[in-house]
């Protein structure tokens, strides 16, 4: 039986948004307008778990590294990534203080920086196709090939960038204390960018991998985790449209299960944007979630009362 549970999936892109320079004031003011939502949500007796995307964040934290190469080591993908949870998880925890304050919600809120296991065998291990970090040119692509032995791809009119593998999430390593802090009432903050991909070695020990995870997909997993009915992914679109950026563009209010799974077959979702919320959608409602909502980072409690967004039912 699904609880009053919600996973709130804030997108990296929502949290830094093309338009703007990426100061952490920017991204402050972003997540902060989240926040407020989610305060109210808390305070409607909702056990509410947040997790985010991390794209445009660790792009940053991805060149940072690349322009002071010469006088620091560059840290590893794996590592890049828990930089990232721990940035982000810090704005997300002060702004929820800030917003649970105001809202007059007394909840503790702790960030917890979280692993995700793969399959080393996983079949995205074998075609890396997410693009990550800054643009290249051919001659340095080249050398990155040779030197670090890193997959690059031509991106169409912009020059060269690394790609990735991304496997699906098994398990969070931190899964049953995420579940515990939820069920004890703690606001948590977790999965950040879909979790630091690790895979299984010798002996039960774990290793980082230098991968991404989806953090939709993750989402979905933390949503079975803490038994939540509802999962409420935010991005910086209003809802989920057909025929998206097309003069016949159609902006929907809700789908069934099966009309998403049908759309989905039909090619109205890309691979690397709202593909990914769809199938983790579908796969949430099909493990027994009620309801997944998709809509934007401004209009989060329209959007959970099914005011707002894109509602998909079972
Ligand atoms: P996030 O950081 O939230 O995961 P993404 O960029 O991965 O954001 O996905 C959201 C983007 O998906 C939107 O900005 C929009 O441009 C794109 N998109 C692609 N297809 C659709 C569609 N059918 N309906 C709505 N948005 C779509
Ligand atoms: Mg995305």
């Amino acid at each position: 039986m699904a609880g009053k549970a919600v996973v709130v999936a804030l997108g990296g892109n929502a949290i830094l948004r093309h338009r703007e320079t990426g100061t952490a004031e920017e991204q402050f003011a972003n997540v902060r307008c989240a926040a407020r939502h989610i305060a109210e949500i808390a305070g409607d007796g909702y056990a509410v778990v947040i997790t985010h995307g991390n794209g445009p964040q660790v792009g940053d934290i991805l060149l940072r590294n690349e322009l002071t190469k010469d006088i620091l080591p560059p840290m590893p993908l794996d590592v890049c990534g828990a930089e990232s949870q721990g940035m982000i998880g810090y704005m997300l925890a002060q702004s929820m203080q800030e917003a649970l304050l105001a809202a007059g919600v007394d909840c503790p809120i702790a960030t917890v920086l979280t692993r995700t296991l793969v399959a080393a065998a996983d079949p995205a291990f074998e075609i890396p196709e997410k693009p990550i970090g800054p643009i290249y040119t051919a001659m340095q692509a080249k050398r990155l090939e040779t030197e670090k032995g890193w997959r690059m791809v031509q991106m169409p009119g912009q020059g060269y960038r690394r790609v990735v593998p991304s496997p699906r999430p098994i398990a969070l390593v931190e899964g049953e204390a995420i579940r515990r802090l939820s069920s004890a009432g703690v606001v948590v903050i977790a999965a950040g960018g879909g979790g630091v991909p690790v895979i299984k070695g010798p002996g039960g020990t774990l290793r980082g991998v230098e991968a991404v995870v989806d953090k939709d997909y993750t989402a979905a997993l933390l949503a079975r985790l803490v038994g939540a009915g509802d999962l409420l992914i935010l991005t910086d679109v209003e809802r989920v449209a057909l025929n998206y950026g097309r003069p016949d563009q159609q902006d929907l209010s809700e789908m069934t299960v099966a009309e998403a799974r049908r759309h989905l077959l039909a090619g109205q979702f890309p691979a690397g944007s709202m593909g990914p919320k769809i199938e983790a959608a579908v796969g949430f409602l099909d493990a027994g979630g009620d309801r997944v909502t998709i809509g934007s980072l401004g209009s989060a409690t329209a959007a959970l009362a099914g005011r707002a967004g894109t509602r998909i039912r079972r």
